[in-house]
């Protein structure tokens, strides 16, 4: 049960300040007409209200890419590298804190990911509760992630002057110590209820299903035609999966120097969407059509997961949805599973745009925000 304060907003800057003597905080700034997870030096960087970024945070905890150890190729000398550096994540989405607790799921089963889980030790969460949806594809009020004020560390709602903060875990209130919280009088319980069922006003179903019902769903459509009309529409550009904040598939690469003495061993994200990322040794690729990698994306968030985790592998962000060429989008996929299974023909929304005003909007995003030349993680580093 968390504890409930209150913050003025015109303390804000200040809060930041102070935080910024023991971390390194990144929040939601604008670039170049989208929003990106940066570092910021001021509240005023940061735009609070943002719709969603193009890439998630997920970049803090799981770089795009890592070094994972160093080596000397007589096998005198193995190290792990493990970079972290204590950070706030300021102004996180609640879908993207529940893809968080998804990868700590993930990372900590069986064998411990000692990467992931210094830097997550190093990672505090203030995340901000959404009034209206982000976006069009957005439907996280149907996974249940729109409304989780206990999830993060420190979770604010905008109640107009204040900020109500929900105190959430010992991390959270060491952020918040000797800041400048005040009571939540009866008065704020009211402005926060009005406000919090005004939102709830605003996000509407999306699913024509109950998601309780879409691992079955997924399983008792694995044969659906549909799959194969969805891979003759991708583009394999792998877009959904670099901007998804729960997909943690990643392709691990030996390099050695030119005088093969010694090398490291680096992570990289990969996409289950890439034509041989099922390719194996002996040249089979076991999901060699674009059909069967579309239908294992959508299987793995809505059923493999689920049934390894018990959470979804989707949390119904919108990202993939905003950022495919070709409108291939979650909502309209699950719905015409549903329509199919319930005897309706498949009659698809969109149809394939390719207009360079629709190329270069959309896939600018993860361009604008991982081709930075910025690496999320160059902080300290901590041989082990
Ligand atoms: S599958 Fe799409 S909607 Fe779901 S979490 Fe990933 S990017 Fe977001
Ligand atoms: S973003 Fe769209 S076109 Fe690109 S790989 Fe994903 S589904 Fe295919």
């Amino acid at each position: 049960m968390s504890d409930l304060k209150t913050i003025p907003k015109t303390a804000l800057n200040e809060w930041i300040q102070r935080l910024r003597r023991r971390f390194r905080v990144v929040g939601p700034r604008p670039k170049l007409g989208q929003f990106v997870f940066a570092e910021i030096e001021t509240a005023a960087q940061m735009a609070l209200d943002y719709p969603t970024t193009c890439v998630p945070p997920k970049k803090y905890l799981f770089p795009q890419q890592e070094t994972l150890l160093q080596y000397h190729l007589d096998g005198s000398h193995i190290q792990a590298v493990i970079e972290t550096e204590p950070t706030v994540i300021f102004g996180i989405h609640t879908c993207d804190v529940q893809a968080t607790r998804l990868f700590d799921h993930i990372f900590s089963q069986g064998f411990t990911d000692q990467h992931y889980q210094a830097r997550r030790e190093d990672i505090y969460l203030i995340s901000i509760e959404c009034l209206s949806p982000c976006s069009a594809h957005a439907y996280c009020h149907d996974m249940g992630t729109s409304h989780l004020p206990e999830a993060a560390d420190l979770h604010l709602t905008d109640l107009g002057e204040v900020y109500a903060v929900h105190i959430n875990t010992p991390k959270g209130e060491s952020l918040i110590a000797d800041t400048f919280v005040e009571e939540f009088s009866p008065a704020w319980q009211q402005s926060y209820e009005t406000v919090i069922s005004e939102k709830q006003a605003a996000f509407h179903k999306r699913l024509n299903f109950p998601v309780e019902a879409l691992n079955d769903l997924l399983r008792e459509r694995y044969s659906s035609s549909l799959w194969q009309a969805i891979g003759d529409k991708c583009l394999v550009c792998g877009m959904c999966t670099q901007v998804c904040p729960t997909c943690v598939c990643f392709n691990v690469v030996d390099e050695a120097n030119l005088t093969q003495t010694k090398g490291q061993r680096t992570r990289h994200w990969d996409s289950c969407q890439a034509t041989t990322f099922a390719l194996v040794a002996g040249g089979h690729n076991f999901r060699e059509a674009r059909m069967a990698r579309q239908r294992h994306r959508f299987m793995r968030k809505g059923k493999y997961m689920h049934d390894a985790y018990g959470m979804l592998g989707c949390v119904g962000c919108g990202r993939c949805g905003e950022t495919c060429l070709v409108d291939i989008t979650p909502i309209e996929v699950l719905n015409a599973l549903y329509q199919e299974q319930n005897g309706e023909p498949f009659v698809p929304e969109h149809e394939m745009e390719l207009s360079y005003e629709n190329v270069t909007a959309r896939g600018a995003g993860v361009a604008v925000d991982l081709h930075a030349g910025a690496s999320q993680n160059n902080g300290r580093t901590h041989p082990h």
